[in-house]
């Protein structure tokens, strides 16, 4: 059996779309998605920044996000299976028990929840064989330390899909066919 590792925003649920709508009522910047071909967002300053993410994450927010076509009956499917399911989210420990109460919402079943900023370090602890996230930063650090990376396919992490290092795909049924290979063959066979 493998041991997963999920993120939630913009793996999970469309979250840019929400980020980019805050970021507009507070600010007057626009952060279009398809030109957002790296991490850095610019036209905000760091505290901007934290301050829009933030409210991303009130629970009104959390509780709002609609998953992504295909995720929730994919987790379903894997955990069902046998496989290990951690949620892990950079948010804030306020935001756990909204995480909670969305992921009961939407049916998502998962064996351990984790939101905070040490998610690589979480990974290599808990011994996670596939990390699903869209931050490049997160796949290069489960990269370095033996963990296979997948993602859903956005601006800012396609390079890493089209240079091999990651695994990508457009959309959840994509996904689930693409690490199927790698789930009935985990890393120790587990
Ligand atoms: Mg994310």
């Amino acid at each position: 059996m493998a041991k997963i590792a999920l993120d939630i925003d913009s793996t999970l649920h469309p979250y840019w779309d929400l980020l980019a709508e805050i970021a507009q009522q507070r600010y007057g910047v626009a952060l279009p998605y398809d030109t957002q071909d790296d991490w850095g967002i610019p036209g905000l300053d760091r505290e901007q920044i934290v301050d829009c993410v933030r409210e991303t994450h009130s629970e009104a927010n959390v509780l709002g996000a609609v998953p992504y076509s295909g995720a929730v009956e994919t987790v379903c499917e894997w955990h069902r299976a046998g496989h290990w399911i951690h949620i892990t989210s950079h948010r804030s420990t306020d935001a756990l028990g909204a995480t909670g109460k969305w992921l009961e919402a939407i049916g998502l079943p998962f064996d351990d929840l984790h939101c905070s900023y040490d998610k690589i370090s979480r990974c290599v602890e808990l011994e996670i064989d596939i990390l699903i996230d869209d931050s490049p930063i997160n796949i290069a650090g489960a990269l370095e330390r033996g963990i296979t990376a997948a993602t859903i396919v956005h601006p800012w992490n396609v390079e890493l899909v089209r240079s091999g290092k990651a695994i990508g795909a457009a959309d959840w049924p994509e996904l689930r066919e693409a690490l199927e290979p790698h789930l009935t063959q985990s890393r120790d066979g587990r």
